[in-house]
């Protein structure tokens, strides 16, 4: 894969959607490799070593500074190959939440790419790998293509308990919203989460069914959305990982942790 850049700065403005606050970010082309995000004159490797939390959203933080929400423009990133960027936070301190998904960005960023002519860094997954525990897992094994399966139950409406996606079509999955239930909103917002959550960012799920308006994108959208924050998640890795990973009911955390054992491995295998 072919890593792409911006051919030109871009710049996206919106709500965060745990700070509740407007944030600026512009996406410039760098002169490395590299995905860094800066904010406040300190510059933050887009890399797993840099995460700080992974409680409702996957945040990075260096010398005090936190950049918070970085998973959905992380997941754009990786479905577009693009490397090479450094986002810089204007103003706020998280992502921008957009519709929820990942449409603004892709939307945005794909007609406006040039190949770098380098290559993205891919990593075979080489043995059959497994983080977490009994009911909460990711399983990875071998595989000659990426092959990404969430699996798992979300109450009060029909969207399957699992869902396949092979790396190729990157709108199978980059228009699912991130999701919540109706009745957890109260919790959220009063433990200082969500407050830049609506309906007009999130997936709202409540005893009737889909509280928004205008329905489901895609019958499973919800689980769609895991395997995006997963892709997202993975890209802190700095490379493609390749093989058949399987997400039971995983989330920012149990993707972290998957993306730390990996790492450990190849520093094992670099170092023998
Ligand atoms: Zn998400």
């Amino acid at each position: 894969m072919i890593a792409r850049t911006v051919k030109d700065a871009v710049s996206v403005e919106g709500i965060g959607l745990h700070s509740g606050q407007i944030s600026k970010i512009l996406i410039h082309p760098s002169d490395t490799l590299d995905i860094n995000f800066y904010s406040k004159g300190v510059v933050i490797p887009a890399n797993v070593d840099y995460v700080c939390n992974t409680l409702l959203s996957t945040d990075l933080c260096k010398d005090g500074v936190v950049i918070k929400t970085v998973e959905h423009i992380m997941a754009v990133f990786h479905l577009l190959g693009i490397k090479g960027v450094t986002v810089e936070l204007i103003e706020g301190f998280e992502i921008p939440i957009g519709d929820g998904s990942g449409a603004e960005f892709y939307d945005i960023l794909k007609d406006n790419l040039v190949d770098t002519g380098e290559e993205i860094e891919v990593l075979d997954i080489s043995r059959y790998m497994r983080v977490g525990e009994e009911d909460f897992y990711i399983e990875a094994h071998p595989s000659t293509f990426t092959e990404v399966i969430y699996k798992g139950f979300v109450n009060y409406i029909d969207c399957g308990t699992e869902y396949t996606y092979r790396w190729g079509n990157p709108e199978e999955i980059i228009y699912a919203r991130t999701f919540c239930y109706l009745e957890d909103v109260e919790n959220l917002l009063k433990n200082g989460y969500g407050k830049g959550g609506s309906p007009e960012n999130v997936l709202i799920i409540d005893k009737e069914g889909v509280y928004n308006k205008e329905g489901l994108r895609y019958k499973e959208e919800p689980l769609r959305h895991k395997i995006f924050d997963l892709l997202g998640d993975l890209y802190l890795s700095g490379m493609h990982i390749r093989g058949k990973i399987v997400s039971h009911r995983g989330g920012h955390t149990l993707n972290v942790h998957f993306v730390r054992e990996i790492m450990k491995e190849l520093t094992a295998a670099k170092i023998q």
